[in-house]
């Protein structure tokens, strides 16, 4: 609960916004530099930097991905239309504002579960003349009540392909919530030439850190499921893997040369195409 010192500090949460337990979301929002966060998010967003001292920078190479692979599907795979689930609250700029400077009639659907996203979703419905972006509360974990939603199935022709953008958001999801199951029901909804993009956080780089900040997402009542390579891998089925595969995000198609570390940012990253 607050504390007699933030009280004053944060504004009012939204409604449904329950400021006293920290939301990944939120917490994500602070790394960045947002300030759509309360201080139970902030205890949260820096316990785990205690644990992975370069979360931020992480946070960031996780966007610029965003970035590069929006345009890689805009511009090279001729893609139109995205479904981004675990959207997260909007940070400039977003997936519909990259994707439509390359390709403005590009629509986006963004889903999010998380009430702060719901009432910053005015800013990720936009419609212009010819590009359409349109926002769904709803949850991964059922797929087929984000397929039969009006406003994807109004924005979007599910006959021609869609890229499924899953960005750091699997790793909120247990095994036992069957994240592989509930994504396969997305990925058999798209026809062939359609898309999916991953990243995920990973112990494969740095176990120790990773491991405490497992730790630290658990005592804060967060989930946090790092993911092996092989895991993220077999998330894509028999979907073909676009050039260099399942790489750690820094090295994922980099825009200007590989990075001296590829792995200081605790992600793999994969996009892949339905045969
Ligand atoms: N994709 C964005 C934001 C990642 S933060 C980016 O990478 O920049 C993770 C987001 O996933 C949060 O906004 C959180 O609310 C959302 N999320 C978590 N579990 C979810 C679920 N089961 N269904 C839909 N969204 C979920």
């Amino acid at each position: 609960s607050h504390s007699e010192a933030t009280v004053g500090l944060d504004r009012t949460p939204p409604s449904g916004v329950d400021a006293s337990i920290p939301h990944s979301a939120r917490v994500y929002d602070w790394w960045l530099g947002g300030k759509d966060n309360f201080a139970a998010d902030r205890a949260m967003g820096a316990a785990l930097i205690g644990a992975i001292p370069t979360l931020r920078t992480m946070a960031k190479e996780n966007r610029r991905f965003v970035h590069r692979v929006a345009r890689y599907l805009v511009g090279e795979a001729g893609i139109r239309q995205f479904v981004d689930i675990g959207t997260g609250i909007p940070t400039r700029p977003n997936l519909h504002e990259v994707a439509q400077a390359v390709a403005p009639e590009t629509r986006v659907v963004y889903v999010d579960n998380d009430p702060i996203v719901l009432a910053h979703a005015r800013a990720l419905m936009i419609s212009t003349a010819e590009g359409r972006s349109e926002y769904i509360h709803a949850d991964l974990r059922e797929p087929e009540k984000i397929l039969s939603d009006a406003r994807l199935t109004e924005t979007l022709d599910l006959d021609r392909p869609v890229a499924l953008t899953l960005i750091a958001v699997l790793m909120l999801l247990r095994d036992s919530d069957d994240p592989a199951g509930k994504l396969r029901a997305l990925m058999d909804a798209v026809p062939s030439g359609s898309y999916l993009a991953i990243t995920h956080p990973t112990g494969d780089f740095n176990p120790a850190e990773m491991n405490a900040a497992v730790a630290a997402a658990s005592q804060g009542g967060m989930t946090l499921v790092p993911r092996t390579r092989e895991e993220v891998q077999r998330l894509f089925g028999d979907w073909e893997l676009i050039e260099p595969g399942i790489a750690p995000v820094m090295a994922w198609r980099p825009e200007d040369g590989q990075p001296d570390d590829p792995h200081a940012a605790y992600y793999w990253a994969g996009l892949a195409r339905k045969p």
